[in-house]
């Protein structure tokens, strides 16, 4: 670990002026990614700015709209079991909830949770190429140990997947990420916050430089009576997704009027595919059309030899999550059928 400054910043505009002065100063918020990465020097700063202090974007409001406004400082545990979130976006609660333990949730917060690395082995290891962390150096995942990675929107650069629970509900909630600079602040719809590898890998999301990320934005519709999680893991507690899969589905007179559909564990983001989406609209909520969806979701995925057995687990998964939307009843710990 090397040897830095640190600093508590008083506000947005002290925090962002900090780093944004020094291009290797870092924000640490709960502190349970960013600690580790420099534990193992996998980043270096020489100035860490604590953002924990700032008031302001730490709370979960309802907006004008009939939406709800996440504060970026607000923890992940604060809000899977605030009232408005579990009443409303219950969907947003579970996935929160199926992530890491009791102990992370209470301290990592909802910015933190969007720009959280990956957690590919090999990026860890700093004795082995990644171009994630250092470009140009090659992947070792690509021909190496890849059981956790991606199937979906890889580069030949990168096929690392983004580890986050929370954001495949975000995606699927169609939320509104927003960030702030020296001189602007802006929003950014969900879909267009993560990105794909292509040959930047090392570029997880469109934030620029000095931005801290301030609020997220949930619209009105929260899905919350027909949605479904479902996490797929190693073991049943504390583990990443391979695969995990967000529901939504808004039903009229026994037909979809509106499905929304994310997955985790297969890309470097959030993965919707709107297509799959179009197709379920208009149509009965039946395992066939849920099935048709997935194979459209799917379509292109490539295994890359060890994770090869993700194609076929994630179109069960939405297959399996899809039903389970239909009666959030059998979310109930232990009422899940088998695959
Ligand atoms: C053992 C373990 C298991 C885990 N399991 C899961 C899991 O199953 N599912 C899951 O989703 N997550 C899991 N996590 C990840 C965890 O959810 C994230 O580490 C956490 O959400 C990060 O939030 P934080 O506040 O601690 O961020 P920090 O570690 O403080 O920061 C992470 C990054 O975000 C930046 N940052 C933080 N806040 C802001 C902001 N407002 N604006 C701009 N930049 C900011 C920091 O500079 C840093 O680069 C796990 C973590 C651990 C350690
Ligand atoms: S998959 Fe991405 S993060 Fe993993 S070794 Fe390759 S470049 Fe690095």
């Amino acid at each position: 670990m090397n040897n830095f400054n640190y600093t508590r910043a008083k506000n947005i505009e002290d925090a962002v002026l900090s780093v944004s002065q020094n291009s290797d100063a870092g924000f640490v918020a709960g502190g349970t990614n960013m600690i580790d990465l420099l534990k193992y020097n996998l980043i270096h700063v020489t100035l860490l700015v604590d953002v924990n202090h700032i008031t302001g974007h730490q709370a979960v409001t309802e907006n004008a709209d009939g939406g709800v406004r996440l504060g970026a400082f607000a923890t992940n545990a604060e809000t899977a079991y605030h009232p408005l979130i579990e009443a409303r976006y219950p969907l947003l609660s579970r996935a929160i909830l199926a992530g890491a333990s009791a102990q992370i949730r209470n301290m990592a917060t909802n910015g933190g949770n969007l720009l959280q690395r990956t957690r590919c082995y090999y990026f860890y290891d700093p004795h082995t190429p990644c171009n994630k962390r250092k470009p140009g150096s090659g992947c070792s995942a690509v021909g190496g140990y890849n059981r956790i990675m991606s199937i979906l929107g890889t580069s030949e650069d990168c096929i690392a997947v983004f580890p986050s629970d929370m954001c495949v509900a975000l995606a699927t909630l169609d939320a509104v990420v927003t960030m702030q600079g020296v001189d602007r602040t802006r929003s950014l719809p969900f879909a267009e916050f993560h990105r794909l590898p292509g040959n930047t890998p090392e570029r997880d999301n469109n934030l620029q430089p000095g931005e801290i990320i301030t609020s997220i934005d949930l619209p009105a519709n929260g899905f919350e009576k027909n949605y479904s999680y479902l996490k797929l893991r190693d073991r049943s507690s504390y583990a990443f997704a391979l695969v995990s899969v967000a529901t939504g589905l808004d039903l009229k007179e026994g037909l979809i009027n509106e499905a929304r559909i994310a997955l985790g564990g297969v890309a470097h983001k959030p993965w919707r595919v709107k297509g799959a989406e179009d197709f379920l609209a208009g149509k009965p909520p039946t395992p066939g059309n849920f099935a048709t969806a997935a194979e459209i979701i799917i379509a292109g995925a490539i295994g890359y030899g060890h994770n090869n057995f993700k194609i076929e687990l994630a179109k069960r998964a939405i297959v399996r999550n899809c039903l389970m939307a239909l009666n959030p009843e059998s979310q109930r710990p232990g009422a899940h059928p088998s695959l």
